[in-house]
C-alpha cells in the first residue's frame, strides 16, 4: 500500500491546503497529525472575540471528527511530532512512526516570550486553547496590560477596551504598528485607542513581572509600576523550524521554500506561518490560501509556480480602520504622505514614481481597491 500524504498541523494553512486538494484528489489517503485539538477556526477572529461576546467554542466553526469526514482524512489530534527522518521518509509522533509519500509542513508560528523575570505569568493567544485560558482568566476580571503594539497587540487593545475592560497598553515603541505602516499612519491609533479608553504606555518596555495576591504588577524600564489582573504578552511571532532544521532542511528565518513550496527535500513541502517562499516570510492569511491553492495543484501532479497577488492586510481596529499593502523593499523608494490626520494616504514610490506600497487610515481606506490596481502584479 501507497504511503499516504502526510500534513503536520491543522490551522488554516494544513486545513485550507487539504480543502484545496480534494478538489483535484478525492482519494489520495491523507494524514493530518496535530499538537492540539485540531477545531477549525479562524485564527484572526481570536482579536475580535472579546467585543463579540464569544468564547472558545464560540469561535470554533468544526471539531477535528467533523473535518475528517467532510475532506475524508484521517486526523490525530495531541499528536506533536518530534523527528522527521527525510531518507526513510517517516515522522515520529510519540510512540509511533508513520511513513509518508510526501509531507507538509504546516506546523505556524510560535509566540516570541519575553525574557524577564516573571515571564511564566504573561499570557500569549495563538490559537483557541490559549484564547480560551486566556478568556477564563477574565471572567471575572477587568484589568488587562497588552504588551506590544504592533498588528496583534493594537487589535486585542482595541477589542478588550471595546469589551468594557480597562486596557493599558505597553510598548517600547514611539507609535503602534511602527514595522508595518509610516509613522504618522500608526499615530493615528493613539487617539483612537485612547478615545476607547486605553491607557497608552509607550516608548517603554515591560522589565518584569511580579505576582500579587490581587493580580500582578508589571515593572516598566522608567521605574514605574502598573497594576492589573492579567498581561497579554503580543510582542511577535516567531517560525516553528526546529523539526525542519534537525531534518536537514534549510532554514532561515523560516523553512526555506521555493515557489513550489518544496523545502530543500523533493518530498517535504511547507506553508503558511512557518515557511519562507523565494526569500518572503509573510506571517497573514492571503500569502497562505494563495499558498495553499498552488501547493495543492504541485501535489495533484499540475506544474504550477507560486504567484502572490496584491495582498493587503487589514487592521481590525473597526474605529479607526488601517490599511496597508507594506512594499517589499523599503530601501527601493520613498514615503509620501497626503491628508489630514486622521485621514490620511501614504503612498511608497520607486524613483520613477511607480506606486510600490501603500497605507491608509481612517476614511482613506476607501481607496484601497483603487490602488490595489496601481501595484505590481505579482510580489514574488
Ligand atoms: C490574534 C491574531 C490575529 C490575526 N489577524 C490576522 C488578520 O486580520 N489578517 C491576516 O491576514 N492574518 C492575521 N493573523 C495571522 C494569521 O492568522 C496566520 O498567518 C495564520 O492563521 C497562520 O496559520 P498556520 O496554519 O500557518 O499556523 P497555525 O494556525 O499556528 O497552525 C499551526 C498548526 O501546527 C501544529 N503544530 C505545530 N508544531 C507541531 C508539531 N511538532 N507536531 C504536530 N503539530 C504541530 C499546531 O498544533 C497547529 O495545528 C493573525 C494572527 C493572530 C495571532
Amino acid at each position: 500500500m501507497t504511503a499516504p500524504l502526510i500534513i503536520i498541523g491543522t490551522g488554516l494553512a494544513g486545513y485550507n491546503l487539504v480543502k484545496e486538494f480534494r478538489k483535484h484528489d478525492q482519494e489520495r489517503a491523507i494524514v493530518m497529525l496535530t499538537s492540539d485539538d485540531g477545531r477549525q477556526y479562524s485564527k484572526p477572529m481570536l482579536s475580535t472575540g472579546f467585543s463579540k461576546g464569544k468564547d472558545a467554542a464560540g469561535l470554533a466553526m468544526n471539531d477535528a471528527a467533523a473535518m475528517a469526514d467532510t475532506l475524508k482524512i484521517e486526523i490525530r489530534t495531541f499528536q506533536k511530532v518530534s523527528k522527521i527522518d527525510c531518507v526513510q521518509k517517516q515522522v515520529f509522533v510519540q510512540d509511533d512512526v508513520l511513513e509518508y509519500s510526501d509531507l507538509v509542513l504546516a506546523l505556524g508560528a510560535e509566540p516570541i516570550t519575553l525574557q524577564m523575570p516573571g515571564s511564566e505569568h504573561l499570557f500569549h493567544v495563538n490559537d483557541l486553547m490559549d484564547y480560551h485560558a486566556f478568556h477564563q482568566a477574565l471572567k471575572t476580571k477587568k484589568d488587562v496590560v497588552v504588551l506590544g503594539a504592533g498588528l496583534v497587540g493594537c487589535e486585542y487593545a482595541h477589542d478588550l477596551a471595546a469589551a468594557g475592560f480597562n486596557v493599558q497598553l505597553v510598548a517600547p515603541d514611539a507609535q503602534p504598528l511602527s514595522r508595518l505602516v509610516p509613522v504618522a499612519c500608526g499615530e493615528v491609533l493613539i487617539p483612537a485607542l485612547q478615545k476607547l479608553g486605553v491607557t497608552m504606555h509607550l516608548g517603554l518596555s515591560a522589565n518584569a513581572v511580579q505576582k500579587t495576591p490581587e493580580g500582578v504588577e508589571i515593572t516598566l524600564s522608567d521605574g514605574s509600576v502598573l497594576t492589573a489582573d492579567v498581561v497579554l504578552s503580543a510582542v511577535g511571532l516567531r517560525a516553528r523550524t526546529e523539526l525542519a532544521k534537525t531534518a536537514g532542511l534549510n532554514v532561515d528565518k523560516a523553512i526555506e521554500v521555493d515557489r513550489q513550496l518544496r523545502t530543500s527535500d523533493e518530498h517535504i513541502y511547507a506553508l503558511g506561518d512557518c515557511a519562507q517562499v523565494d526569500g518572503l516570510h509573510l506571517l497573514y492569511v492571503l500569502p497562505l490560501m494563495n499558498s495553499a491553492r498552488a501547493l495543492a495543484k504541485t501535489l495533484a501532479g499540475q506544474e504550477n509556480l507560486l504567484q502572490y497577488p496584491v495582498m493587503p492586510v487589514m487592521v481590525k481596529t473597526p474605529t479607526m480602520p488601517v490599511v496597508t499593502c507594506p512594499p517589499r523593499d523599503t530601501s527601493k523608494g520613498e514615503w509620501t504622505i497626503e491628508g489630514q490626520t486622521p485621514h490620511l494616504q501614504a503612498l511608497f514610490k520607486d524613483s520613477e514614481g511607480k506606486l510600490l506600497g501603500y497605507a491608509l487610515t481612517g476614511d482613506c481606506v476607501a481607496e484601497k481597491m483603487k490602488l490595489n490596481k496601481e501595484l505590481p502584479v505579482s510580489w514574488l
